[in-house]
């Protein structure tokens, strides 16, 4: 049976302490497996896995802040008393890495676990997009105080006004964040055997990032898979189309019943793998076209996106930002990915 339970979460900022409503829900998924998923926020946080496996507890991804992991951190303790040994970062991307300090200054001897490529990926662009957030944050944060005082609606500026809060706060934890580095490094995969159960740590190809993780148990018959599949809509940024398609594939071939995604719902079966990978299908054999027809980027948008919308529109969640928000930045990436460097 599935349990849910809400954990508030109080952020800080540097002029007072705003007691914002971001949440994890934390469901039951399996015998020893549990998902906290994220609530939208300001900065979205990704959810997390939470595997008992006997002796310790190995859990997936950090979130996008320290205040947010040390949330699951005390849901972790609800559940157990067995310290977190294992922190395993499925991709370089912020929200999944940057909370990892409150792992550390909670239970020193934890180890963090990503691919080869997600550390090098984490100094080589992560850090580097964390710090040009810290500097973009102030100019996003003067744009929300001009939209509060423009409206007049009660309920508008209300959550206008939280939208400020949690900005504010994000930015002011950003700043002094103390950075985790991977511990530990995957080359294709790794198993970790707790007292009561082992795992399975999978590199099986690139996707959404070159780096991507999945967490497989087994014997509850779950995988943990990070951004390569969630129950959202997928962002491309960062991807490699056609390569996540045979990781999909790959990942299909394993016995499970649940999948924990990177953000939304805990998904059932592998309908969403087919989804997933019916859209990047047709997105790169109209990207291909758009090519082929000499189309500039600017003219493969327009016509493309209106196309896509209308196909996958309401088949994605609106998580980490609805379809329509990402076909553009998705369609980027499919057009330099068949085109080569000469497109601008
Ligand atoms: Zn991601």
């Amino acid at each position: 049976m599935k349990y849910l339970w809400m954990v508030g979460l109080l952020l800080v900022s540097s002029t007072s302490s705003l007691a914002v409503d971001n949440v994890f829900e934390i469901e039951r998924v399996a015998d020893g497996v549990y998902a906290a998923i994220a609530k939208p926020t300001f900065r979205l946080n990704c959810n997390a896995a939470i595997i008992l496996m006997g002796d310790g507890v190995l859990v997936v991804d950090s979130e996008s802040i320290p205040s947010a992991a040390r949330e699951v951190i005390a849901e972790i303790k609800r559940i157990t008393d067995k310290p977190v040994k294992y922190v395993v970062i499925t991709h370089f991307h912020g929200d999944h890495f940057q909370g990892a300090e409150a792992y550390a200054s909670t239970w020193p001897g934890v180890q963090f676990i990503s691919s080869d490529a997600t550390r090098e990926s984490i100094l080589k662009r992560g850090i580097p997009r964390m710090k040009g957030e810290i500097l973009d944050l102030p100019g996003r944060i003067d744009k929300i105080k001009v939209e509060l005082a423009q409206v007049s609606d009660k309920k508008q500026k209300e959550q206008i006004q939280q939208r400020l809060d949690q900005a504010e706060a994000y930015l002011a934890e950003l700043k002094s964040i103390g950075l985790v580095l991977p511990t530990q490094t995957v080359d294709h995969d790794l198993r970790i055997y707790g007292t009561t159960r082992t795992v399975e740590i999978l590199w099986l190809g690139r996707g959404h990032t070159d780096g991507d993780l999945f967490v497989y148990v087994p014997d509850a018959k779950v995988i943990v898979s990070g951004d390569a599949l969630h129950s959202g809509t997928p962002t491309l940024t960062d991807a490699s189309p056609y390569d996540w398609i045979r990781t999909l594939d790959l990942v299909e071939k394993l016995d499970f019943d649940y999948v924990i995604g990177g953000h939304g719902d805990v998904m059932r079966g592998k309908e969403t793998f087919e989804l997933w990978k019916e859209y990047f299908t047709y997105l790169m054999a109209n990207a291909v076209n758009a090519c082929a027809e000499g189309k500039t980027l600017d003219e493969a948008r327009k016509t493309l996106a209106p196309t896509l919308i209308a196909k996958y529109g309401t088949r994605f969640g609106n998580i980490p930002a609805p379809f329509a928000r990402t076909v553009d930045a998705n369609i980027d990436r499919a057009f330099r990915v068949v085109s080569g460097p000469r497109v601008q």
